[in-house]
């Protein structure tokens, strides 16, 4: 048996793989049968899930930002950026209009804004519960304090999305100004699972300074967390960011990583993401061909989604809309997937949580 086999069924069985397992694979991409692993890959979802593809429907509640990391469009210096915020009526509105559409989990998604102090969040989020409890609450509102988390999770959240970004301290410390940690993104992560919530950690693909080793550790560092979520993307370059000049990263190595976490994490789920589709018009049906399981259009309203402006081109309008429903079916349809309506839980979450 070659390397490439023997390493590959490693890391489908589940054995321990060292760091040197995942760099070799890592550093071999380009020589190896990539579209036998991306058919392995989707085989193992279609295994676990069938051909549905579950749906969120996303909502940007605000571009205020408190952090400042390098990457990103929304960081506080970025004196360019429009800055919004959605009451709570207009998040309760996007809820219905995504409800009608067939969503049947929410993602309030935002940069670390102060404005949404736990008691407005758990404001939102318990009437959200209140009118849609049969709809999973998903929250990807950045670092909190534990207390935060829990009365967030009690007032009617689910899930919690907190992208680790990178599992090097060194890389890290490129990525993000002094006063953000590794460590702490890490706290924060084991606290969201003990807490009862499905997690979803995270990194981006072919960001500045990013090495084979760093991804590598990612795996690993995935490996030790076992979430219930993964949700990685390309780096896309943000115009007006330090990184403006620095080149995006790949669909290839995008697809590669998303066959690899299939492979690995039979049952998670993993997004075909935005990003992905930015870079790439197919971008997501290769995602799902690849072993993605998730799709997550957006339901902000319609005059606030180009300012939440992450990265350059975001897509937002079009078929990435919500309201396109419709035609995201017909792409998905395309590849013999189809969409759910459905709260898509985590397997073991089925009831809603613990
Ligand atoms: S990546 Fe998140 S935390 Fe960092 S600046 Fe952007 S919105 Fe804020």
């Amino acid at each position: 048996m070659t390397r490439e086999l023997e390493l590959l069924d490693r890391v489908e069985s589940g054995q321990p793989m060292a760091h040197a397992d995942w760099l070799w694979l890592l550093e071999h991409r380009e020589t190896m049968d990539r579209p036998a692993l991306y058919d392995r890959a989707r085989a193992v979802r279609e295994r676990e899930f069938g051909f549905g593809i579950h749906t969120r429907g996303l909502i940007e509640i605000s571009s205020f930002c408190k952090n400042d990391c390098y990457y990103c469009g929304l960081r506080r210096s970025n004196a360019h950026a429009s800055r919004y915020r959605l009451t709570k009526e207009q998040i309760l509105d996007c809820c219905e209009t995504g409800w009608k559409l067939g969503f049947r989990t929410f993602v309030l998604q935002g940069g670390e804004d102060a404005y949404y102090t736990d008691e407005r969040m758990c404001d939102i989020v318990s009437e959200i519960h209140r009118r849609y409890p049969e709809a999973a609450i998903t929250l990807s509102l950045g670092e909190r304090s534990e207390e935060s988390y829990r009365r967030l999770k009690e007032a009617g959240a689910d899930r919690y999305l907190l992208r680790h970004e990178t599992a090097t301290d060194a890389h890290y410390r490129m990525l993000h100004p002094p006063e953000l940690s590794l460590a702490h993104r890490k706290e924060c992560l084991f606290t969201l699972k003990r807490l009862g919530y499905q997690v979803g950690a995270g990194f981006m693909v072919g960001s500045p300074g990013q090495t084979n080793a760093d991804l590598a550790r990612d795996f690993q560092f995935l490996d030790e967390l076992q979430p219930q979520m993964i949700g990685i993307g390309s780096f896309v370059p943000h115009h007006d960011t330090p990184f403006a000049q620095k080149p995006g990263g790949t669909v290839e190595d995008t697809l590669f990583c998303l066959a690899l976490l299939r492979l690995r994490f039979p049952k998670v789920l993993l997004p075909a993401t935005t990003a992905l589709g930015t870079i790439d018009p197919k971008g997501r049906e290769r995602g799902i061909l690849a072993g993605a399981n998730v799709v997550m259009p957006n339901l902000s309203p319609v005059d606030t989604r180009k300012q939440y402006e992450l990265y350059d081109n975001k897509i937002c309008t079009g078929e990435e809309a919500a309201e396109s429903r419709a035609a995201l079916e017909a792409r998905m349809q395309a590849i013999g997937c189809h969409l759910t309506v459905d709260r898509g839980d985590a397997p073991g979450f089925e009831a809603g949580g613990f």
